[in-house]
Formats: C-alpha cells, structure tokens, sequence
C-alpha cells in the first residue's frame, strides 16, 4: 500500500485501466519484469509474472487470457508466450509503457538510432549531471523505468534509451527532447524489411505536438527524410554544416553550440568522429532541455562534462598498448554500420577482427573503410566464410583476409603475430556474438584478458 501512495493517481488509474477486469501477464522476469511486476502490484493490478527458465515456465493458456502482455526487452518477438498473446489478440506492451503510464509528468529525454544510443544515452546523463541536476539513465541501461516510479525520490530528469524494438511496443512515447543519432540497416534477422525498422524508430515521434522538440542528425538523409513532418522544433547537428546548432569547425577541431565554441577535439576523451557526433548531440540535447542552461555557465559545465566523460566498456574502449600495440575493444560493434565506423575512426594501421553470427548484411559496405585502414582482416566464427567471400576477392590482396575458425584465443594469437609497433587490434566483429560467447559483454571481456595477456 505504501508503494500505491508513491504513485500519481492519474498514473495509478492509467495502470488500471490496462486490466480492469482480467490480469496483466509479464513475460520475463529479468531486472525489468520484476520492476514492472512491482508496479503494476503497487497498482493493485492483478498479475501473472513468468518466465522460461524459472519453473514452472509460462502457462501459455494464461497468457492467452491476459488482457495485456508486458513483454521484457531480452524475449524475442517469436518465443512462444508473445506468439501466443498475437495469436490471441492480446495487446503486448513493454515494460517502459507501463512506468510512462504511470508517471504521467515524467520529463525526460528519448535516445534512439541504429548506432550511439547507449553512448549518447549515457553522455546526456552525465552532462545533465554535471549541470547539477539529479539524473537517471533507464531503458536499456541503468534503472529500469518501472522502479523509477515507486522510488521515494523522483529524479529531476530521466534519459531513455529505446531500441526499435521497445518502441514498437511504447505508444505512449512523448520525450521532452526526442534524439534520433542515424539509421542504418541492423536487425534484418528480426524485421522482414528495412522499412519495417524504420518505421518502429520513427515511432519516438509517434506523439510530438507543436512544443515538443527533436534532435536529428543531418548528416544522415534518411534521418531528415524521416522526421521532416514531425511537429515540433527540429534541432539539428552535423560533422560538418555550419548551419546546425550543433556542429565540428574540423578546420579548427572546434565542438561548436549555438554559434559558439564548446570544446576543442584534443580535450573529448573519445575515439573517432562517430564519437565527435555523439557528444554535439548529447550537448545539443541537454542544451535545448532547458532554457535555464543556456547560458555562459551552462556552457562551462556542458564543456566540463564532455571532458570527464570515459569511454563505455566495449564501445570502442582502448584495453591497454601492450609492445606498442594499442588493442580497442569494439564488442557493441554489432552490425556494419558501426564496425565501418569503428574502423574509420583509426588512425594506424588496423589488423581487424570480424566474425561471429551472420545477421544479414553483406560485408562489402566496409570494403573503402578496409582499404583505407586496415592491414589485415582476421574473419572468424560461424560467419568467416561469408565474410571471406564478400572481401577477399573484391580486395583483390591489397589488404590479405584470413580465414580462422572459432577459438577465439588462435583469433587473439594471430592478431599478435600479425601486429607491429604502432598497429591497432580492433575487435570490431559487425555480428552478433551468439555462435562463441554468451554476449557481447563476454566476448569484450575475453578480447581485454587475451589482449592483456591475463
Ligand atoms: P547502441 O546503443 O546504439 O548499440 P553504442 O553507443 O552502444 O550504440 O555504440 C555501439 C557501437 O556503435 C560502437 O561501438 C561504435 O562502433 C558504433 N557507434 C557509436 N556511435 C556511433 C555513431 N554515432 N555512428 C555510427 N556508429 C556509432
């Protein structure tokens, strides 16, 4: 009862209406279903909470009577208890729509895109930290959202990040600042076609009004293409157009903000110039959050936090130079698109790790980046020879592929053996992690032991 009085009573009655006679069925009771479990409890909704690897498993005839099914973020869309709820008609939502329905006047920030979320998402919070403001990640990272909602003390502004997939099943989705970082194809292993993709990202638009307010990048056509109807103000930030409120001067290695220096590159902790991108995002997000922080100060601290901003564990994070080899974990490295950027932002010459599930795209869209930044391609795992066959040929040898197979500590020696003073290893794998390791934390993690010689 006393988690019930924490809650906002129009949140309380939003919650109900979501079962008024029947009961909510959670699937999956990781962090996030147990949260949402929580609230929803507090609520005094009725719920039915399981998950497959605690016995008793799902009662799929339940979940088929269900007048919702909240479904957490790891359960694929195919698993057995969501098929059953779409078989049944049964509306699915995740679990960050129920705490949003519980927390009616929550002001927070959206993040989302192909590439830099989880990085963007954690820059806005430290900044807006660094601002003095008491700030939450949720989503993906940190708090699960529904804990926010029956904690005592309310944080003064969350960060979300939200994956298509979350956003397909959030229609109540309304950011203060809604951030779209670039699109790219990923997921072709889940979604039939890439409009499909598309089409769930754009979904964090799905309720801006005439006073909401988007980050885009302009860089990214499809991004422009996508949110030029959206209501609201489009803030816009860019590498290289002096146009956008938030841009890179390259000629002078200048972060600038409306229409002022923020930073000077040398003193952005980041690798590459994806990284460039993510933080006059995150900047200009913060930025236009509030008017109170734009002034000369909230610049100052904007700078400031930029500055003390590290590198998130297996996102392009340098493990140690180890015989004057620099070895960068880019484990998150997932699809092409953020692999090809991974090794653009290199800057000596790279012997390149990719390998490990196929997820659908061809490898050729990194052919120009290959050239022009690697010395070696070491394909391993279950993908190698599809990798081997986009590359090799088409490289024509100008930069030698070797075909390894799936012991990744062979794939770590080769790597040594191949590298000299100088070089970078980038473990930057363009797949999924699946076919060796049990994700791409684990296999982060082995690519720092190995590297380290631990
Ligand atoms: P996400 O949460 O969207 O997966 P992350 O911030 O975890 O994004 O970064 C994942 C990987 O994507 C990084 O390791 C890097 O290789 C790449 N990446 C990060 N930011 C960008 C960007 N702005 N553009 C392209 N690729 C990026």
């Amino acid at each position: 009862m006393s988690d019930a009085l924490r809650l906002d009573p129009r949140g309380l009655a939003r919650l109900r209406a979501l079962a008024p006679a029947g009961e909510v069925a959670v699937v999956g009771l990781g962090a996030s279903g147990r949260a949402a479990t929580t609230l929803l409890e507090a609520a005094g909704v009725s719920v039915y909470a399981s998950d497959a690897k605690h016995p008793p498993g799902h009662d799929l005839a339940r979940i088929a009577r269900a007048a919702v099914v909240v479904a957490s973020p790891g359960v694929p869309p195919d698993a057995p208890p969501l098929a059953t709820a779409r078989a049944h008609g049964v509306p699915i939502i995740s679990e960050i729509e129920v705490a949003l329905r519980a927390m009616p006047d929550l002001p927070y920030i959206g993040i989302t895109g192909t590439n830099g979320k989880t990085t963007v998402t954690a820059l806005i919070a430290h900044l807006l930290r660094a601002l003095g403001k008491r700030t939450v990640e949720a989503g993906n990272i940190g708090t699960p959202l529904s804990a926010i909602a029956v904690a005592p003390e309310k944080p003064e502004w969350v960060v979300i990040e939200l994956s298509s997939f979350q956003l397909h099943d959030t229609p109540s989705v309304a950011p203060q600042v809604a951030v779209l970082t670039n699109l790219a194809p990923d997921h072709l292993d889940r979604y039939a076609t890439l409009a499909e993709y598309y089409d769930d990202k754009q979904r964090l638009f799905a309720n801006a009004t005439s006073a909401s307010q988007r980050v885009v990048n302009a860089d990214d056509a499809e991004v422009m293409r996508r949110t030029a109807a959206v209501a609201g103000a489009a803030r816009k930030f860019s590498l290289h157009d002096a146009h956008a409120e938030a841009w890179y001067d390259a000629a002078r290695s200048l972060l600038m903000l409306a229409g002022a220096p923020l930073l000077e590159r040398p003193l952005l902790p980041l690798l590459g110039d994806h990284n460039v991108a993510n933080a006059l995002a995150a900047a200009l997000a913060v930025w236009v959050a509030d008017p109170a922080f734009q002034t000369t100060t909230g610049r100052a601290k904007l700078a400031a936090g930029l500055m003390s901003f590290h590198a998130i564990p297996h996102r392009l994070e340098p493990v140690g130079e180890v015989a004057g080899v620099l070895w960068v974990n880019d484990s998150k490295a997932t699809n092409i698109g953020a692999a090809r950027t991974a090794l653009e932002g290199m800057t000596r010459p790279t012997v390149l790790l990719l390998g490990g599930r196929h997820k659908g795209e061809p490898y050729t869209a990194m052919l120009e980046a290959v050239r022009a930044h690697a010395k070696v391609v070491l394909a391993y795992g279950e993908s190698a020879p599809i990798i081997e066959a986009d590359l090799a040929a088409a490289l024509g040898g100008a930069v030698p592929v070797e075909r390894l197979g799936s012991s990744f500590e062979q794939v770590i020696a080769r790597a040594r053996a191949l590298a000299a003073p100088g070089d970078v290893v980038l473990l930057a794998p363009a797949c999924s992690s699946y076919d060796m390791f049990k994700n791409y934390e684990e296999r982060g993690a082995t690519f720092r032991r190995l590297a380290l010689g631990q």
